[in-house]
């Protein structure tokens, strides 16, 4: 297979930064310099970050960061793209990579679960004295997650500690395998379920990213595709098996695909079916259909006058 052009990067480590809004500045110069797109986070506690650029870009932010002696050592998950993945870049500041605004913070580097390798994940998914909690939001469960996971009634991390304590506490019999998109919130997730009196804890190492790419396991047991924050929306992980799990806004068959409803006002995500996305111009509601504005619209205009001129 050909290479694509472009690449998007993922990444994040757990390791102190003084000075975290000046480091935040001069990496944000960094990587205008270089001409890269996407969102960074940078706190006391580490950096966390998705970027798009094109293979010599990103080659050369790597480099960069691999001269601090902090990021020498950081995984960065490399997937290929046609172009750009972020439309602008950004680099904040802020208090916590995750936002979990816990009583007491968990320091991953002193509490959190036991990391697996995808092929060590996919065996203990097998067993039967096993729980699999999803450590991410319920509408990035909804198009795709590991069989048999238990969907967290979620709307972002901070509800998770109070959500666990009240419906997931009768599991703490049970070994818990926890995951997430890229790994991330699972380094804090299985902290707090240590914390909560649960003995044996694992996390996927890499999360589903990682995953997915494992030339032994192959993404399976993984059904239905998954969330990404960047204008994929969604990527597929299981190469040996295509099963879909979400269902359309509209008319509720089976479909995996997220769009972003056309009234810019709106902008709501939701899964819809390509024939429901004809039928109702890509809108969550009559009233967005209907918007002046309507982006679905527009686009459809466009390629109309397109398909004249090249008549
Ligand atoms: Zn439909
Ligand atoms: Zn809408």
């Amino acid at each position: 297979m050909e290479q694509k052009p472009y690449r998007i990067l993922l990444y994040y480590k757990y390791v102190p930064i003084e000075n975290p809004e000046e480091f935040a500045a001069a990496h944000l110069q960094m990587c205008k310099d270089i001409g890269l797109k996407g969102r960074i986070i940078v706190a006391e506690e580490g950096l966390n970050g998705t970027v798009s650029g094109t293979i010599a870009q990103t080659d050369e932010y790597i480099a960069q960061l691999r001269k601090d002696p902090r990021f020498a050592d950081m995984p960065i998950k490399i997937d290929e793209a046609d172009g750009h993945a972020f439309k602008k870049m950004f680099v904040r500041h802020k208090p916590e990579l995750v936002t979990w605004r816990l009583e007491e913070k968990v320091d991953p580097n002193r509490l959190t679960g036991k990391h697996l390798k995808p092929a060590e994940w996919y065996e203990m998914l097998q067993r039967d004295d096993v729980v699999v909690l999803d450590g991410r939001n319920a509408y990035e469960y909804d198009i795709g997650h590991f069989r048999g996971a238990i969907r967290p009634e979620v709307e972002s991390s901070r509800e998770f500690p109070e959500w666990i304590r009240e419906n997931f506490s009768k599991f703490k019999d049970k070994k818990v395998l926890t995951y997430c998109t890229g790994g991330i919130r699972c380094e804090v997730l299985s902290g707090i379920l240590l914390r909560e009196g649960f003995e044996e804890v694992y996390q996927l190492d890499g999360g589903i990213v990682t995953y997915g790419k494992d030339p032994e396991v192959k993404g399976q047991l993984f059904d239905g595709k998954c969330y990404v924050f960047d204008e994929r929306i969604s990527v597929p992980i299981n190469q040996v098996e295509d099963v879909v799990v979400g269902t359309c806004y509209h008319c509720g068959k089976k479909e995996d695909r997220y769009v972003n409803c056309a009234n810019p006002e709106c902008n709501l995500q939701h899964i819809v079916c390509p024939e429901c996305e004809i039928e109702h111009k890509r809108s969550c509601s009559k009233e967005c259909e209907e918007h002046p504005r309507n982006r679905y619209i527009e686009e459809q205009k466009l390629l109309e006058e397109q398909k004249l001129q090249q008549a």
